[in-house]
């Protein structure tokens, strides 16, 4: 066949016939003919290093992802517009009725540094990451009026500002609303560091975030 597809791409995916499509051909088979029920939506980062799947050790049906620059969640908006993290949102949750919907943030996240380097820079016509990232300044001055954590590391408070910004952001959607409500619906913040492989759930009342590696594995992710 002619085509300039990646043979990376082609020999990853032999490798993938071999192994994870074996190993689940039945589930596969069945999420084809029953459709997806999973009860957990993941919004992160599209950053590389960071992928759901791997983090919470998913196969597939298990995890409803979407995944855009620095895993925020806008605002309820009834705009014109292409919202497409809010119609995952929708999808998610007025569809498939998942329970929990986790925004999970990261360490070094580009997202992030850009918006906090060029947070006041004008944007250039047509440009998209700048418009995007501007959904962190609520959590910029939400930080800056109440510091829950030291910012002697500014990158990472950043990152934990808006993860609890775009919880926040959650809460705005009516169908999220209800379903807080009423159905059970639980929200949470993470976040991830990539060279340890520690993550951090959010404490809800406190809103700090602490390691929830399993005691076995206290030892194995630095608490960095
Ligand atoms: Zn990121």
């Amino acid at each position: 066949m002619a085509h300039d597809f990646p043979n990376h791409l082609v020999a990853g995916y032999g490798r993938y016939l071999n192994k994870g499509y074996v190993r689940f051909r039945e589930t596969q088979e069945q999420l084809a003919i029953y459709g997806q029920r999973p009860d957990v939506m993941v919004i992160s980062c599209c950053d590389s290093r960071v992928t759901p799947e791997g983090v919470f050790h998913a196969g597939p049906g298990e995890l409803f992802v979407v995944r855009n620059v620095a895993n925020l969640v806008p605002p309820y908006e009834e705009t014109d517009g292409q919202h497409g993290t809010s119609a995952a949102l929708e999808y998610a949750v007025r569809v498939l009725k998942v329970k929990h919907i986790v925004v999970m943030g990261h360490a070094k996240c580009g997202g992030v540094h850009a918006f906090r380097e060029n947070a006041n820079a004008p944007l250039a016509t047509g440009a998209f990451i700048g418009r995007w990232i501007k959904l962190l300044e609520p959590a910029a001055i939400a930080m800056a009026c109440m510091p829950v954590d030291k910012l002697d590391d500014p990158q990472l408070a950043m990152e934990y500002a808006g993860v609890r910004q775009s919880l926040k952001n959650l809460a705005t959607f009516p169908f999220v609303d209800e379903a807080m409500r009423n159905e059970g619906l639980k929200v949470h913040g993470a976040w991830f560091d990539i060279g340890s492989g520690d993550l951090r759930v959010m404490d809800p009342e406190t809103s700090k975030f602490e390691s929830c590696a399993p005691e076995s594995f206290a030892g194995e992710v630095a608490a960095g």
